[in-house]
């Protein structure tokens, strides 16, 4: 559960709390109102049996009798305002001593002094009844009355108690929600950011300072990405260089065997020995092929940089592989755009250096009476060189392995491997790119050169 979710369900708990208090309270202030209510009523049964009482026996002693009417009136509104047909035994013989009482009230009022002896008699006799009737009533809602109100302090005490708990237990709920998850995040971020001296001084908790050692990590993270970065271009660097070493100690090997094979053959048969010369020789220039290519390779920098459209240098390139068309019997085509969108900037020797190898794998890869296109496209600051051919394309497992220094499919003595990788070491040399697209038929490298005036610029 979300901790903005937990504090909004702990406010609603405190509230819920609040208001069963309040209920409780409440029924407890209601049931102390109604015993009040009904001991003034039991007090005012009381006074009003007294009070008549005192008034018959002072018309027996000959005084006044306007009281007798007071006391009429009174006891015929209690009658009244009693229930008409109570529900209990105890009610029903509290009206029967009112309804005698109100009468005997009325008939004092015009009697002679032997009348009032008799009535004084009765209404002794109905006090009494009234008395065991109500005996024990008045301390029993004095009792109830005693035990609601320590029912009412022990409300009052939880409630205060938890009045003055509620933000205690709110404030620890935040220490163990909120401030100690924040330390030890805090923590981590200075372990994993290496905080710096002056950062790390700070110490304690507060969101400024986890706000500085995120940002300290974040920096840390950059500078550590940065070097990681360096290492492994290095680490690539080193790699390719063996694995350089390994194919050129492999490229080399062969042909030197054979040569030695040569070698021991001249010893052995002098006779043969034109035959075994002339298979040297070949091996030999194989070795020559191989280390003229690696040189190329190494010696890939931008001389003097000229200023050329790259439809020409793409004319130049076939103008240089034409022998290689006729003895596969392919044709090239050239689509450019002559002007001064197409113009790039470099070393034309390597640029053309790198179209050729283009060609030559795109004419490889051709069909006899096949066509490879190269097309020059420009804009958006680039030209792009695409030589298209109608081959069987390369296989999608193979798309970034072609690229590497000395990968061939092609038979000993056809390829070695280093046309791709060159073309996109001087590609790239010349702030550019070499790709291979994605073409429904065929393969399609496309050579994307910054264009001459973004050179300039
Ligand atoms: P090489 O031509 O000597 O083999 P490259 O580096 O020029 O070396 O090419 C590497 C490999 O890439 C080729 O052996 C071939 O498998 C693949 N390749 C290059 N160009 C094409 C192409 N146009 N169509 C199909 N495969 C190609």
């Amino acid at each position: 559960m979300r901790v903005s979710t937990q504090i909004v369900l702990g406010y609603a708990m405190a509230v819920a709390a609040t208001v069963a208090v309040a209920v409780i309270a409440w029924s407890q202030v209601r049931a102390i109102e109604k015993d009040i209510e009904e001991v003034g009523e039991e007090w005012q049964e009381l006074d009003a049996v007294t009070s008549i009482l005192a008034s018959i026996r002072q018309a027996r002693d000959g005084g006044p009798r306007t009281h007798l009417r007071e006391d009429e009136a009174t006891l015929a509104r209690m009658v009244e305002e009693g229930p008409a047909a109570p529900d209990n035994a105890h009610d029903t013989r509290e009206r029967e001593i009112w309804t005698r009482l109100l009468a005997l009230a009325r008939e004092a009022q015009a009697a002679d002094a032997l009348t009032l002896a008799r009535i004084e008699n009765e209404a002794e006799i109905l006090a009494l009844r009234f008395w065991q009737e109500d005996r024990g009533r008045v301390p029993r809602h004095v009792q109830k009355l005693e035990e609601r109100q320590a029912r009412l302090r022990s409300v009052n005490i939880a409630a205060a108690g938890g009045i003055l708990l509620l933000p205690l237990v709110f404030l620890l709920y935040l220490q163990l929600r909120i401030a100690r998850p924040l330390a030890r995040i805090q923590k981590r971020v200075e372990a994993i950011g290496r905080l710096t001296p002056a950062a790390a001084a700070h110490g304690g908790l507060r969101m400024d300072r986890l706000a500085d050692a995120i940002a300290a990590m974040a920096e840390s993270v950059e500078a550590r990405q940065k070097s990681l970065t360096e290492q492994l271009q290095h680490a690539d660097r080193l790699g390719g260089l063996g694995r350089i070493a390994a194919a050129v100690a492999h490229e080399l090997n062969t042909p030197l065997g054979s040569i030695g094979l040569c070698l021991e053959g001249i010893r052995d048969e002098p006779g043969n020995a034109a035959q075994y010369l002339k298979t040297a020789e070949e091996q030999i220039e194989a070795c020559t092929a191989t280390t003229r290519k690696l040189l190329t390779y190494a010696r890939l920098r931008p001389s003097a940089p000229q200023e050329m459209g790259a439809t020409a240098l793409a004319r130049e390139a076939v103008g240089l592989v034409e022998s290689h068309m006729r003895k596969n019997a392919v044709r090239v085509e050239v689509e450019g755009v002559p002007g001064e969108e197409e113009a790039v900037k470099g070393d034309a020797s390597q640029l053309r250096q790198a179209i050729v190898n283009l060609l030559l794998n795109a004419i490889d890869a051709s069909p006899r009476g096949g066509t490879v296109r190269v097309r020059v496209v420009a804009g958006k600051g680039a030209v792009e060189i695409a030589v298209d051919d109608e081959g069987p394309g390369v296989p999608e497992v193979m798309r970034e392995e072609i690229f590497n220094p000395f990968f061939t499919t092609k038979r000993p003595g056809e390829g070695t491997g280093l046309g791709l990788s060159i073309a996109r070491e001087i590609a790239e040399s010349h702030g550019g790119t070499l790709t291979l697209g994605a073409g429904a038929r065929g393969a399609s490298f496309r050579i994307r050169l910054p264009s001459a005036r973004m050179v300039q610029a």
